[in-house]
């Protein structure tokens, strides 16, 4: 296979090499059922509590708050799901943000078809959530404010401490989407006034399918998945132990590294930032330059097809991603940079790449060079960008 630069790491990431060593024994040797009572099965149960416990300690949590599932989408379809059912007697209204991911926007349409409000926040030119219209926003009979710590397509960080003090002085539930920022950026649940949190193993080089809801002690809400009496009886279901374990370490690795890697990503982040923005003309960014994703890049390059450069691009071993969705049968650019004022034919013409623990200088510096050469190629085919160049010459 050709050398490939993987720069979709919001989308997924490679399973660290020590991840699959510690989750291996999990299945041929320490396999046993976790709710039995002989000794294979309480080995289960004990790498399933450490690796509860590992997650608790990062989160500032208590061991007991912790509750696997299989990946952010159910944390996220759980946490408003479960809390609208728990709450509806005492209202009926939710607060989110435009630019959520999909598993909380088609959570909240599938509850405003089942009889619940939801008002959507604006953000700003960054993506930044207006607090002042969030206030706004808020009525007796709101039980739940869910905001997305860190966005998966621009990178922007929320100002969550913000938001959780105000759904704290009001009474209301505070849950974030934490899906991106888990492992990335420092989280404390009690600092931020956090009642229940969203992650995902495999966005922090950990295993597929399986994540976890943080869930505050004294939040009323019940099981998703009806069945046995595993996780406490809030989460039915055999525990996937050897995700758990791979979930645990990965979560060690990735607080324990959090330092220096993420300071190494923010100056290759820049680096490709500051050289693009100068050496590739009709060009912006996407997002917060500051308060964002130490791995997140989003441009959009003007009288380009993000779908067009995508393909030139995997062509060239590079794997990034796209703000229009037209891979999903759709031509509807991405909802999050029309949430930010992109107007559509801008949106378009974008482009994510998110960096991982084993991205280098080198690889940074021949994306660049092919993004130059690429731009330039697909925008000498546009027939706007030349009537574009046209004006510009009669000026
Ligand atoms: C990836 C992602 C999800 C979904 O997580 P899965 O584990 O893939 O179900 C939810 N929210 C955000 C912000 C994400 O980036």
């Amino acid at each position: 296979m050709k050398k490939i630069i993987y720069l979709d790491n919001a989308a997924t990431t490679r399973t660290a090499p020590e991840v699959v060593d510690a989750m291996l024994p999990y299945f041929t040797e320490f396999y046993g059922n976790a709710s039995t009572v002989y000794e294979l099965g309480a080995n289960s149960k004990k790498a399933m509590n450490e690796a509860r416990g590992t997650i608790a300690d990062i989160l500032g949590a208590q061991e007991n708050e912790i509750y696997f599932t299989a990946g952010g989408s159910e944390s996220d379809n759980w946490a408003l799901k479960a809390t609208a059912e728990a709450y509806r007697s005492k209202g009926n209204h939710i607060i989110t943000s435009k630019i959520e991911h999909h598993a909380i926007l088609h959570t909240c349409e599938y509850l405003e078809k089942n009889g619940f409000e939801v008002t959507y926040v604006d953000v700003d030119e960054n993506g930044k959530i207006k607090l002042s219209e969030l206030k706004k926003a808020i009525r007796p009979t709101t039980i739940l404010i869910s905001v997305m710590y860190a966005n998966n397509e621009i990178g922007t960080i929320q100002p969550i401490k913000e938001i959780g003090e105000i759904a704290h002085e009001n009474g209301i539930l505070f849950h974030t989407d934490a899906v991106q920022a888990f492992g990335q950026i420092p989280i404390n649940v009690d600092e931020c006034h956090i009642d229940m949190l969203s992650a995902s193993g495999h966005k922090l080089n950990g295993p597929k399918g399986i994540g976890f809801l943080y869930i505050r002690k004294g939040v009323k809400i019940r099981s998703f998945i009806h069945g046995g009496a595993q996780e406490r009886k809030r989460r039915a279901g055999t525990e996937n132990i050897p995700g758990i374990v791979g979930l645990g370490v990965a979560a060690r690795r990735a607080a324990d590294t959090m330092q220096e890697r993420t300071a190494k990503e923010s100056q290759l982040r820049d680096y490709l930032i500051d050289r693009v923005l100068r050496e590739v003309p009709y060009t912006r960014l996407n997002g917060d330059r500051y308060d964002r994703l130490p791995n997140n890049v989003n441009f959009s390059f003007q009288f380009i097809e993000g779908e067009s450069l995508l393909i030139m691009l995997d062509m060239e071993g590079i794997c990034g991603s796209s703000g229009s969705a037209c891979t999903s049968g759709s031509l509807d650019p991405s909802h999050v940079l029309l949430a930010i004022g992109l107007p559509h034919e801008i949106a378009h013409g974008s482009l994510r790449l998110t960096l991982g623990e084993e991205t280098t200088k080198e690889d940074i510096d021949f994306v660049i060079e092919t993004i130059k050469k690429i731009v330039e190629r697909l925008r000498s085919m546009s027939p706007l960008y030349e009537d574009f160049v046209k004006k510009q010459a009669r000026k």
